[in-house]
C-alpha cells in the first residue's frame, strides 16, 4: 500500500520588500485596547506554513496554513505527523478524526484546528496526485464554467487612492468588490461620516450594477454595528462581513436578523459543529470558512453540505488553491474571494510568492486547469531569497 512515509513542516518568514501599510487601513479586534503603538499588527501576518506529505513512492502532498505558523509547526511536528505516518492517505476521513479525537482537550479550534488543516490539505493535495486528478472532481466536480470571483484590497486609508485603484479594477472587469472600514467605536460621530464617505467614493466610482461588501474585520462591536446598518442600507452592500468579534455569536444572530444588511462571517470559526451553530442561530447570511483553518477539505466539504441546507452560500475567506477547489466542486458557492497579485503589504499576497500555480484571475474570472493534479500548485523557487524558512 502507498502509505504516508513523511511529513515536513517549514515556517516562511517574509524578508524581502514590503509595502508600508496605511495608518488606517481596516479596523480590527483590538482597536478597543488602550495600547498605543503598532494598531495594525493583528491584521498583518508575514509567515505561512508549508506542509509537505509524502507517500512511499514520493509523491508529495502539500498543504499550508497562514496563522502562528511557528506553533502549528510545533503542533504538527510534535502531535499530528505521528498520527498520519505509515497511513493510508485515502483513509482521509479517519485520519481527521484521529487527529480531532486525539487532540480534542486543546486542538479542537485555533492552533490545533489549523495544524489539522495544513495536515488534511497536504492529505487531499496527495491523493489529487495519487490518481492524477484536480482536487475538485474528487469533490464532486465542475459546477461552474469558471469561478466569478470578487476583487478584495480596497483599504480604507486614502480617498483618491481608494477610488483609483477601484477604478482600475473596474477597468480590468471584475464585478464585484470587497473595501475595508477604517474607523470605528473609539473614532465617534467623525469617523461614521469619515466611513460613509468612502462607502460613497467607492459607489461613484463602480456604480450600483456591481456588487459591493464591507469589512470590519471584528473591529466594531455590537451597538455601534446596529446604529451603522441604517446608514449603510441605501449604498446596498451585497454584506457586511466580521462587525464583531467572532465568539460574539449572539451579535451576528441579532444584528442579522434586523434584516437590513446581510451580515458575513467565519473566517475565524472551525468546524462543522462551529457552523452548525452559526446556522442554527441565523447569525450569517453568508458562510466565509477558511479552509486552511477550519479543518481543512474535509471540514470544509461538510460545512458546504450542512449550509446547502440551510440555503446558505458559502464564500470562502482568501482565494488560494484550497478554497478554489471548493467552490468549483459546490453549487452553493457562487464566487470566490480574490486578493489581487500585489507587492508584499498585510500578507495576504504571500501565496502567490510562495506557490507556483496558483490561477490568477481574468476578466473577473479565474479557471481550475483539469490537467493539473491536486491542488494544482508547487512550491515555487522564484522568491526563496526573500524569505528566511526554518525547517
Ligand atoms: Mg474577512
Amino acid at each position: 500500500m502507498n502509505t504516508i512515509k513523511s511529513v515536513k513542516t517549514r515556517v516562511w518568514n517574509w524578508t524581502g520588500p514590503t509595502v508600508p501599510p496605511q495608518a488606517k487601513f481596516c479596523t480590527n479586534a483590538s482597536d478597543i485596547l488602550r495600547e498605543e503603538g503598532d494598531a495594525m499588527q493583528s491584521f498583518r501576518f508575514h509567515g505561512w506554513l508549508t506542509c509537505e506529505i509524502e507517500a512511499r513512492d514520493g509523491t508529495i502532498g502539500i498543504g499550508n496554513a497562514a496563522l502562528a505558523p511557528d506553533l502549528v509547526k510545533l503542533a504538527i511536528d510534535q502531535y499530528y505527523a505521528p498520527l498520519v505516518i505509515g497511513a493510508d492517505p485515502f483513509d482521509y476521513a479517519y485520519l481527521w478524526e484521529k487527529m480531532y479525537r486525539t487532540t480534542h482537550a486543546w486542538g479542537r479550534k485555533g492552533i490545533g484546528m489549523t495544524a489539522i488543516s495544513a495536515v488534511d490539505i497536504a492529505i487531499w493535495d496527495l491523493m489529487g496526485k495519487l490518481v492524477n486528478k484536480p482536487v475538485f472532481k474528487l469533490l464532486g466536480g465542475r459546477t461552474k464554467e469558471k469561478i466569478p470571483v470578487y476583487y478584495s484590497k480596497l483599504y480604507a486609508d486614502n480617498i483618491d487612492a481608494m477610488q483609483a485603484e477601484a477604478e482600475t479594477a473596474l477597468k480590468q472587469g471584475y464585478r464585484a468588490y470587497k473595501s475595508r472600514f477604517g474607523f470605528g467605536p473609539k473614532d465617534g460621530m467623525p469617523g461614521v461620516r469619515e466611513n460613509l464617505v468612502r462607502v460613497e467614493a467607492l459607489r461613484e466610482v463602480i456604480g450600483y450594477d456591481n456588487d459591493l461588501m464591507l469589512e470590519c474585520y471584528m473591529g466594531w462591536n455590537l451597538d455601534y454595528t446596529k446604529r451603522m446598518l441604517p446608514k449603510l442600507a441605501p449604498y446596498e452592500p451585497r454584506w457586511l462581513e466580521e462587525p464583531v468579534i467572532a465568539d460574539d455569536i449572539h451579535g451576528y444572530a441579532e444584528l442579522n436578523s434586523m434584516g437590513i444588511v446581510p451580515i458575513s462571517g467565519g473566517e475565524h470559526e472551525f468546524t462543522l459543529f462551529g457552523f452548525r451553530q452559526l446556522l442554527d442561530l441565523n447569525a450569517v447570511s453568508v458562510i466565509q470558512y477558511d479552509t486552511n483553518r477550519v479543518g481543512g477539505i474535509t471540514a470544509a466539504q461538510k460545512i458546504n453540505a450542512l449550509a446547502e441546507a440551510y440555503q446558505v452560500p458559502v464564500i470562502p475567506h482568501a482565494g488560494q488553491a484550497h478554497n478554489y477547489h471548493l467552490t468549483m466542486a459546490n453549487a452553493n458557492c457562487p464566487m470566490s474571494e480574490y486578493f489581487p497579485v500585489n507587492d508584499v503589504e498585510v500578507g495576504n499576497e504571500l501565496f502567490y510568492y510562495i506557490f507556483d500555480g496558483d490561477p490568477e484571475a481574468e476578466d473577473g474570472f479565474l479557471q481550475l486547469d483539469e490537467n493539473k493534479p491536486g491542488l494544482g500548485i508547487e512550491i515555487s523557487s522564484d522568491h526563496q531569497k526573500h524569505f528566511n524558512i526554518k525547517e
